[in-house]
């Protein structure tokens, strides 16, 4: 099993890092830790660097610190470790907690520089995206060559739109009813797995070992076995990511 996307650099991890990637070890193939700013991204990097071959690491500015953050200052940091990295991401637009038009004008610049960015290294990129897919699906289509995982995707009126691009659909441990039509809907080959650990989980703390949850649910929902989805999973982040595993 893989765990596509999760945030250990999270203080959440700060008291028992080590063990819950042990933990992970024990179940998984692989995971990738994504940053967001240039603390997560350094994390990340030292991660991937300390567990090689296990832990990959992928940076970026999520549309989070669009506002606060120095954009030159990333973008720089990013194409240094360009040789270190498996995708540019987090990036995208978040517009539940940014309501200004200011600071969503602010992110599709940012978010536009990293698309750029990502097709200069030849990386792919994944993608967070609340409440704003209509203007996300605009300026992605600027970008026809880029692989695109959607993150945490949850909205089933957009996935015919977003397989016809080719897009990726990272499937995460929270349930809802969108997130199984989708799973009904989706080719098994199109769909990737995660936990977002710390975040989406209904308890205290999400880790990656509870991605095995996230399996159970496509294979219940498309009535094919576990292993059958851990195979398909694997050949489809290996084919994403550029790695074999
Ligand atoms: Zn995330």
């Amino acid at each position: 099993m893989i765990d596509a996307h999760c945030h250990l650099s999270h203080p959440k991890f700060d008291a028992d890092r080590h063990q819950v990637i042990e933990r992970a070890k024990n179940h998984l193939v692989a995971l990738f830790e994504t940053g967001g700013n240039l603390e997560q991204n350094q994390h990340a990097l030292e991660l991937s660097m300390s567990h090689k071959k296990f832990i990959y690491a992928g940076v970026g500015l999520a549309p989070h610190y669009a506002l606060e953050a120095d954009a030159k200052k990333e973008f720089e940091f990013i194409e240094r470790n360009a040789d270190h990295i498996k995708a540019i991401g987090e990036i995208g637009l978040e517009y539940h907690y940014f309501a200004e038009e200011q600071a969503r004008e602010r992110q599709k610049i940012i978010f536009r520089e990293q698309l750029i960015l990502a097709e200069k290294i030849g990386v792919p990129v994944v993608i967070h995206c609340r409440e704003a897919w209509d203007d996300l699906l605009l300026i992605l289509k600027d970008f026809p060559l880029q692989k695109v995982m959607l993150h945490f995707f949850n909205k089933h009126s957009y996935l015919q739109e977003s397989l016809r691009r080719g897009y990726y659909i990272s499937i995460a441990t929270l349930k809802s009813k969108d997130v199984d039509k989708i799973i009904r809907d989706a080719p098994l080959n199109s769909l990737l797995t995660e936990t977002d650990s710390p975040y989406l989980w209904q308890g205290e703390r999400n880790e990656p070992s509870n991605v095995r949850f996230v399996y159970d649910r496509i294979s219940e929902i498309k009535k094919v076995p576990v292993e059958q989805v851990r195979q398909s999973v694997m050949a489809t982040t290996s084919q994403f990511f550029e790695i074999v595993f």
